[in-house]
């Protein structure tokens, strides 16, 4: 059996890394999907492959900007003409800037620009998603699933500031919208990705010296894939999943719990 039959979903950032895994993911479980990304070529990249592999769903891809509420609006519309409801809503796309830095060295423009897309991003992917799964009658409500990270729960010495006191927004929005909306049926949680072998990671630690700074903390020696990211993602997407909401979901190899690593 298909863990998703039929159901409607719309992932942003759906390009690369943990959104393309996911995208993969859920179509390989019955989804039909919009594909959203400010990058095309990469989104169309996502929704070919899907094409090739999984005959029997639709996958459409869709440039969206996830800091402009009106291109927000259109793929949350998009999916509701398409597939007559929204049930699956993933706020995923996100961006760590270069330039972000500590608390006097981070640029302002950088940490707006980092607000509007994570933190602006996904209200806007939540407001709509809201309105649209309010109007499902059966089954009714839907799930939200919004990325933040393990450093908004967990106090990191390789300083990117703007990025966690955005994802710690994206925490605590996440909470809030749970409880407001827990008794229209849909529910809203957090995926809490600890440091993964994407490209948003890996350009940002271009140096061996970089990357060993950050894998003596990690309890399994390695960074994670973001496959794994998806499956959690599918999990929370899924009914499986049905008596959990307004969670931080962490799927981070151990890391926030760890004191001292074995090596
Ligand atoms: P990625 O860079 O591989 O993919 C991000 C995708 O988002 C890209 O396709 C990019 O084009 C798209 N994107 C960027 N800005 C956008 C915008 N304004 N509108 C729409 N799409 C946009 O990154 P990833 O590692 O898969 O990250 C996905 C999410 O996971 C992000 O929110 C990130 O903060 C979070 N996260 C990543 C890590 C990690 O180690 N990689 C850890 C914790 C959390």
């Amino acid at each position: 059996m298909p863990r998703l039959p039929s159901k409607s979903a719309v992932i942003t950032g759906a390009g690369s890394g943990i959104g393309l895994e996911t995208s993969l993911l859920f179509a390989s479980e019955g989804a039909n999907l919009i594909l959203a990304d400010i990058n095309l070529d990469a989104v169309t990249k996502t929704a070919q492959l899907i094409a090739e592999r999984y005959k029997n769903v639709k996958a459409i891809p869709i440039k969206c900007d996830v800091g402009k509420e009106d291109d927000v609006k259109a793929i949350v519309d998009k999916a509701v003409e398409e597939f007559g409801r929204l049930d699956v809503m993933f706020n995923n796309a996100g961006i760590m800037h270069p330039s972000d830095d500590n608390a006097l060295t981070t640029p302002e423009d950088i940490w707006d620009l980092t607000m509007r897309i994570n933190v602006k991003g996904v209200w806007y992917g939540s407001k709509h998603a809201i309105a649209a799964m309010r109007n499902n009658v059966e089954p009714k409500g839907g799930s939200i699933i919004n990325t933040a990270s393990f450093v908004a729960l967990r106090g990191a010495a390789t300083p990117q500031l703007a990025y966690t006191a955005s994802k710690g927004a994206v925490l605590a929005m996440t909470r809030e919208m749970a409880m407001v909306h827990a008794r229209e049926g849909i529910r809203v949680n957090a995926l809490c990705p600890g440091p993964l072998k994407t490209p948003l990671l890996m350009e940002f630690l271009d140096t061996e010296e970089k990357r060993q700074r950050r894998l003596v903390h990690l309890p399994m020696g390695r960074f994670g894939e973001a496959i794994e990211q998806a499956k959690a993602v599918l999990f929370l997407a899924s009914d499986e999943s049905s008596y959990i909401t307004g969670t931080d979901f962490l799927v981070d190899g151990g890391l926030s719990n760890a004191y001292v690593t074995a090596e």
